[in-house]
């Protein structure tokens, strides 16, 4: 498949090791930022092939990871809503509130539908005019502008009965809040390739200078990560701090214009909390002024809910790079990706999830995961 498996090529990746190898003089400690990245180290065992004392630290960019537990409490309490059509992803069903899941309101009654796109939703709430219809609306920047063209469209053509629980997080803030951290170990960013596409890299030099950390930007397949990891040693060893695109089949320097603009008129930005993390200022995305009316949060009077998380979860160490999976005590005992404590498990992009599917526990992986499984090299 074109862009595809010509990343995936052995040979190529055999020769990207041998020059990461070559490079590396001392210990650098790496952080790729995506979720999606994520897995492609861990399928691939890709950090297993680096020299020691090459480390990669698992990044918070999983976007149902880090949707705190008070947003799915929230959508948990309006789907339960007999006037309520509730749509979501399909991921989102399965990460747990403080006593249920998207299922079982389901299950209970609720009538929540699995859409493929935020407009399917809103091709629902035309369908059904007397039902008020609300999508779940969270993630990064890349699934932000046409969760913002929806709530265009439906103010455009007033469709009143859609509104959006919106939980949108942004990556920048999120870099600054790691490198302030006191415990912070990252030297070197992979940053996140399809967020860059449509944000462009505009934001990044500022990041790079105040902290001194290289900053490359970096696809999924297995050589577009090698490249990004010997693109960021190169740097480090040469005692530089830049930004560096190694994904430029996919992103502009100025990202996608369309989108941003959609972006600027739609939503603001605003703190936002992490889950296990915590608040991260100007780290989120709200509806603006001119589309409030279309703020679920606000129509179903839901902003008062409060959580708290389960005591043995450390999801919010695994999300900042403090912690690997396997070292959490609940790691594939109590917690596995059929009973998650915490949504770094349940989501497909989450680094406990990961680990479980892959490796890293001695019990069977999951029969497609270790059938797709393949080392690169
Ligand atoms: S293994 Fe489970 S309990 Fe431990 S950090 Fe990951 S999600 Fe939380």
């Amino acid at each position: 498949m074109k862009y595809l498996e010509e990343f995936q090529n052995p040979e190529l990746a055999r020769r990207l090791l041998e020059d990461i190898r070559a490079t590396v003089t001392r210990p650098w400690a790496l952080m790729e930022v995506c979720g999606g990245q994520t897995h492609t180290i861990i399928r691939h065992g890709i950090d297993q092939l680096l020299p020691e004392g090459l480390e990669l630290i698992h990044g918070p960019g999983c976007p149902v990871c880090v949707t705190p537990l008070e947003v799915i409490d929230k959508a948990l309490e309006i789907a339960s809503r007999p006037d309520v059509i509730f749509c979501s992803f399909g991921d989102m069903l399965r990460v747990p509130g403080s006593d249920r899941d998207l299922f079982r309101v389901r299950s209970e009654g609720g009538d929540v539908r699995v859409v493929y796109s935020p407009l399917d939703a809103l091709k629902i709430a035309r369908q059904n005019p007397e039902r008020q219809v609300v999508f779940f609306g969270i993630g990064f920047e890349t699934t932000a502008p046409p969760n913002a063209m929806t709530v265009y469209q439906a103010r455009k053509h007033g469709i009143r009965n859609f509104s959006l629980l919106v939980s949108h997080v942004r990556v920048p803030p999120a870099i600054e809040a790691i490198m302030q951290s006191p415990d912070c170990r990252v030297q070197g960013f992979l940053a996140a390739g399809h967020v860059c596409s449509v944000m462009g890299t505009g934001e990044y030099p500022e990041l790079a200078e105040r902290f001194r950390v290289p900053i490359v930007v970096t696809g999924f397949e297995p050589l577009d990560i090698l490249e990004g990891i010997r693109r960021t040693v190169r740097q480090l060893e040469r005692g530089e701090h830049m930004v560096d695109n190694a994904y430029r089949r996919a992103v502009r320097d100025e990202g996608n214009a369309a989108a941003r603009a959609m972006l600027d008129d739609v939503f603001e930005t605003t703190d936002r909390a992490w889950r296990g993390i915590g608040v991260i200022p100007q780290s989120g995305w709200r509806l603006s002024e001119r589309y409030r009316e279309f703020d679920a949060e606000h129509r179903f009077q839901v902003g008062s809910i409060t959580t708290c998380e389960p005591a043995a979860c450390r999801s919010g160490e695994v999300l900042q790079g403090l912690l690997k999976p396997d070292q959490c005590e609940a790691f594939g005992t109590v917690c596995t990706p059929r009973t998650p404590l915490g949504a770094t498990m349940v989501s497909s992009e989450g680094a406990c999830a990961a680990y479980y599917l892959y490796r890293r526990l001695g019990a069977p992986a999951a029969p497609a995961a270790a059938m797709e499984a393949s080392p690169v090299a």
